[in-house]
């Protein structure tokens, strides 16, 4: 059933973040070589979905970013230009067709227009969340690339994942004998598959009252990846001139996050930090280096994680838990704040765009 928002008051604060149907979704084939202009179409997002998706050998990638009613009453998607390269560059690994640029973001405009009532009002923390996704839909049963695809994009309002801001900092763990990537797999891809990997052990996890899960390389566990569907950024202790270092892992394996690239950019041009990419032994962790770790993605921006618990098997198989407190383990660092505020405060119009990642200038209006 549609979502109805046309209640004056309509609390989109209490929207959480899940699947709705609204008015419309885009879809764009892919046959003959070629893709169509795509169309507008309003038959349930997921019942589609599961009719086209039986045999394709996992051909499937997918994107999520947001639009945001901002303070100039305009309509604007956060950096839609680099989920497309992103997509792109999933489809190029996976043999699939890629969408251009071009058709993304048409896309994206075109059904954010056909959706404009569920855009959420400025000032209520809520988004449109925009979903792309593509697969095969060639029948076959021989291992090769689809000959056909389709690329649809649906939005659905999403209310702030945690009200307000930040959450309080989590418990992460390190799990014993679960892996996310191999060294030269698919982790840097947003495949369909990229979360399957951890359905289980994210489960498990949550069960133990640890919210995210943290991986280490998988060929030597020495090196930090990142969490289980966001990216890890780490910050050492404000120096004497308030400035920091924001360091994140550089791995094959680990997926190129929008908003951590973002953060590293606010960090470094706005902040006046220093950013460092590079390898991050988890020793460092352990050494006390940093003072404040966060998980970052587009669903939450920022999560701060207060402990990582680091499970470590024994040569009799037997499991040990080291814990190690980041920061007091319980009070969102003054680090992170500055960050996200400076972030969310682009994304709402409330601050200017130095970096014109706003899209587009002029905003996106309802058609008609
Ligand atoms: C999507 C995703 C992220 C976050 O990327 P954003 O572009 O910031 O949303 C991080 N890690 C994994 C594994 C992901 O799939």
């Amino acid at each position: 059933m549609k979502l109805d928002v046309s209640s004056p008051n309509f609390n989109w604060g209490e929207l959480g973040f899940r699947y709705r149907q609204t008015n419309s979704h885009i879809i764009f084939r892919f046959k003959d070589g070629k893709w169509d202009n795509g169309e507008l179409v309003n038959e349930p997002y997921l019942q589609m979905h599961i009719a086209a998706t039986a045999l394709h050998y996992g051909q499937t990638g997918f994107e999520g970013l947001k639009a945001f009613r901002m303070k100039d009453g305009k309509i604007r998607v956060f950096r839609p230009q680099a989920n497309a390269e992103r997509i792109i560059t999933t489809c190029e690994y996976t043999m699939m067709a890629p969408p251009t640029v071009e058709m993304f973001l048409d896309g994206v405009k075109r059904v954010i227009a056909a959706n404009i009532e569920y855009v959420p009002p400025y000032g209520s923390g809520a988004s449109l969340y925009i979903r792309p996704v593509i697969f095969g839909t060639e029948a076959k049963v021989g291992l090769s690339s689809s000959e056909e695809y389709a690329f649809v994009i649906f939005v659905v309002p999403v209310s702030d994942y945690y009200k307000g801001g930040m959450s309080n900092p989590v418990k992460s763990l390190i799990m014993a004998n679960t892996d996310r990537a191999a060294p030269f797999g698919t982790g840097h891809i947003k495949i369909g598959g990229n979360y399957v990997a951890t359905v289980r052990s994210s489960y498990l996890a949550k069960k133990r009252e640890y919210p995210v899960l943290l991986f280490l390389d998988s060929a030597t566990r020495t090196y930090i990846e990142e969490f289980a569907t966001s990216n890890f950024f780490a910050l050492t202790p404000a120096d004497s001139n308030g400035k920091r270092h924001y360091v994140t892992p550089k791995s094959h394996s680990i997926l190129n996050s929008v908003t951590n690239m973002s953060l590293e950019k606010v960090a470094k041009d706005i902040l006046g930090w220093e950013v460092e990419r590079r390898r991050i032994a988890f020793s460092e962790v352990e050494e006390g280096k940093f003072d404040e770790i966060a998980a970052c993605g587009t669903a939450v921006v920022i999560t701060p994680v207060g402990e990582i618990d680091h499970e470590i098997v024994k040569d009799d198989g037997s499991i040990v838990v080291n814990k190690h407190v980041i920061g007091d383990g319980k009070t969102v660092g003054a680090g992170l704040s500055e960050l996200y505020h400076t972030l969310v405060d682009i994304q709402n119009g409330e601050r200017e765009d130095p970096f014109q990642w706003m899209w587009p200038a002029n905003g996106i209006e309802a058609e008609n």
